[in-house]
């Protein structure tokens, strides 16, 4: 079967492949720093979900060093000045901070030319009109998306996984995202305790009814990672993870469910390696990766 992906989205939009910048805005949750829990998710490692920006530097810095981690791995052939860039600001809530400072980093991330766009990681309930409507502002210079983890629809996974938000507060955030014209990415996490594959494709079906205007789905096999909650239930109480192939089963199952137009932004996950207490097959992406192409492609 076919899918659209991230990649061949930016291809057939901008005519090159695209890279993503993983910046940080230096904000933190509210899920973790008492407003709503001390805790977080109990997913969540010390990167917030995201350990891959260089914290602790000014905006032109992260983006040179973002840049040149991404330069390494590009094939000389591309010219510099034809490469082109997604500036993600992945880890913690990056909407949960003082507004005005945070509007002035994400137009300034947009004044860079080789820069085509820009997605921010956050929580529904960290999104107020007044940022709405500056990113709907910027989103008509280049296209802006807002990546909300939803992770699931059920209210008993919910609190499980102690994500701090029912699922009025993600249908309100979403629409009011996709009224302001912003791209949404919603993110999904399958293999979550506790949850069946009817569970998830439940989800994933709620999700598909948003269509046309959902954007993009991030689907992301649970990692249970060293330091987090969800390892300690795990040690406590082991509970199911999926097989490479099990998982291949349902992410298939997934995309089946979702309209041709949703652009699939991932198919795994990649947390870091040296965290990663299971499932271990993950750790190997390539092999991840050529096993699920070649199983969706038979599909
Ligand atoms: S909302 Fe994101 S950053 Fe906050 S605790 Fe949950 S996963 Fe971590």
């Amino acid at each position: 079967m076919e899918y659209l992906s991230l990649s061949d989205y930016l291809k057939d939009k901008y005519g090159t492949k695209v890279y993503k910048l993983s910046l940080t805005t230096g904000c933190t949750c509210p899920n973790r720093d008492g407003t709503i829990s001390y805790g977080g998710c109990i997913f969540c490692s010390e990167g917030g979900s995201g350990d891959f920006a260089a914290y602790g530097k000014d905006l032109d810095e992260q983006i040179s060093f973002a840049k040149s981690r991404v330069d390494a791995k590009i094939s000389s052939k591309i010219p510099a000045s034809d490469r082109k860039y997604i500036s993600y600001f992945q880890s913690f809530t990056n909407t949960y901070g003082d507004e005005e400072y945070l509007m002035n980093l994400f137009k300034r991330v947009l004044d860079y030319p080789e820069i085509v766009g820009l997605s921010i990681g956050t929580r529904p309930d960290c999104l107020s009109d007044k940022m709405i409507s500056f990113l709907s502002s910027l989103n008509r210079q280049k296209e802006v998306w807002v990546e909300l983890g939803l992770q699931t629809i059920h209210e008993n996974t919910a609190k499980l996984i102690n994500r701090g938000y029912e699922l009025p507060v993600f249908d309100d955030a979403y629409k009011r995202l996709t009224d302001a014209g912003l791209k949404v990415v919603v993110h999904v996490i399958i293999g979550l305790p506790d949850e069946s594959d009817e569970d998830i494709l439940e989800t994933i079906k709620y999700l598909a009814k948003l269509s046309p205007t959902l954007f993009g789905i991030k689907l992301q096999l649970l990692h249970v990672l060293r330091g987090t909650r969800l390892a300690e239930m795990f040690e406590e109480k082991p509970f199911r993870i999926y097989e490479l192939n099990q998982y291949c089963e349902i992410v298939g199952r997934c995309l089946k469910e979702l309209p041709a137009e949703t652009v699939i932004h991932r198919l795994t996950g990649d947390g870091p390696k040296k965290l990663l207490i299971a499932p271990l097959w993950s750790g190997n992406k390539k092999l991840v990766m050529n096993t699920m192409r070649s199983y969706i492609a038979k599909l």
